[in-house]
């Protein structure tokens, strides 16, 4: 049933049905677009493109509308059944990152703060924090950052040790959902009962919102902030969901210019699209894609997968992966790998990953899977590390 489900979507991806002996799994890096998100955007493109709210004519004023309907639309997608909420319209999670570092973050942090921060997550989920650290120091404010501990056999954070480094001064937390080289599910729960009730959370969730259903009710965060291209929407547009409950209204500061409305577009028609789909489906799916690719590569005795410290054997328990697994083999370099998946069709990162504190020495094979991706496509990877194996040794 779920299969028969999947060729439906499948089919409705243009570059997928336009390249038919190509397999992309590099969906963390960025998503493909269903036709009907690309539909949208030129339908508002041909029909009433303008600059929301400039003059009063009816296409700046349904431009403005959509806008705020693309609001709401991030509110319901978030599970967030109303009170008092902010969504921001920005580039993308970085972006969004640094916004809620600067307009937010600097105005309420004062001599002797801690903020608690991942060291080990996406590179765009530590910068900002430290930017607000530094930028406080230079007038004089001293913020203590303390990584968030991880608990290096599931890669999950350590929420047994993150109590003994909250303190009464703790005034903020960052954690990201799904991490992007591990694709683990970081547990946000148990950070929320490690910290306690006062102290605001802002989640990264690159690699959750449009993949996998993401309820703010559920978790308990303050900001959730995600990429509209990872998401099957268009490059260029993301968003900040901010709660405005543990701390002042999150507002972006400063002149933001004309938004990326056709960007805002897309992002609402990929909700409206994924709603459709069905989110615990699409989870569904592609974590039982990472769970193929796991158990298929328990069988090389070379393979070892990031994010847990043990090995994987044929007979270990799959970790649960989010539609994320990256893996190194002891005797063929990553990057070779990644050359040979390539002339092969097969598309997937094959180099560093972003992680925060890793160099560029940290090669490793990431293969990454959204609704589109088959079972057909992971076997075709690991045919080519059982190929690659055999001539290394
Ligand atoms: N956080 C995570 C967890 C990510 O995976 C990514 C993208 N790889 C980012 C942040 C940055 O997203 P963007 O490039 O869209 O700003």
């Amino acid at each position: 049933r779920l299969a028969h489900w999947q060729r439906g979507l499948r089919a409705q991806f243009p570059i997928i049905a336009n390249n038919p002996g190509l397999a992309y799994l590099d969906s963390a890096a960025t998503t493909q677009k269903p036709a009907a998100v690309l539909d949208a955007v030129t339908e508002y493109l041909t029909t009433g493109n303008a600059n929301a709210g400039r003059g009063s004519y009816p296409w700046g004023t349904a431009t403005a509308a959509r806008i705020e309907a693309a609001r709401d639309r991030v509110r319901k997608a978030l599970g967030d059944s109303g009170g008092d909420s902010s969504v921001e319209f920005v580039g993308g999670t970085s972006d969004g990152l640094r916004a809620v570092a600067r307009d937010w973050l600097a105005g309420l942090l004062a001599d002797g703060d801690e903020i608690i921060v991942p060291f080990g997550d996406h590179e765009s989920n530590l910068r900002p924090w430290l930017e607000v650290r530094d930028d406080l120091a230079r007038e004089g404010i001293r913020v203590t950052v303390r990584p968030m501990p991880v608990d290096a056999d599931s890669g999950d954070y350590d929420h047994r040790a993150l109590p003994s480094i909250v303190t009464d001064r703790t005034r903020f937390v960052a954690v990201t959902h799904v991490h992007h080289v591990f694709g683990v599910d970081m547990n946000v729960h148990r950070v929320r009962a490690a910290v306690g009730p006062d102290v605001p959370i802002c989640l990264d969730a690159a690699q959750s919102v449009g993949h996998r259903p993401v309820s703010v009710a559920d978790l308990d965060v303050d900001f959730v902030v995600f990429s509209g291209h990872k998401m099957l929407a268009l490059p260029g547009v993301g968003a900040v969901w901010a709660r405005n409950r543990r701390g002042p209204r999150f507002a972006l500061r400063g002149w933001a210019g004309t938004p990326n409305t056709a960007g805002i577009v897309s992002l609402a028609a990929a909700f409206d699209w994924l709603d459709t789909a069905g989110l615990a489906e699409v989870r569904t799916w592609t974590t039982a894609l990472s769970a193929r690719l796991t158990n298929g590569l328990a069988r090389f005795d070379g393979v070892r997968v990031l994010g847990c410290q043990n090995s994987l054997t044929a007979d270990s328990p799959v970790q649960r992966r989010e539609g994320i697994v990256t893996f190194r083999h002891a005797r063929v370099r990553s990057d070779d790998l990644g050359f040979v998946l390539a002339d092969e069709g097969i598309m997937v990162r094959a180099d560093s990953h972003c992680q925060a504190g890793r160099g560029s020495d940290d090669h490793a094979v990431r293969v990454s899977a959204h609704v589109y991706n088959t079972p057909e496509e992971i076997d075709r990877v690991l045919e080519v590390v059982r190929r690659c194996e055999g001539m290394a040794s």
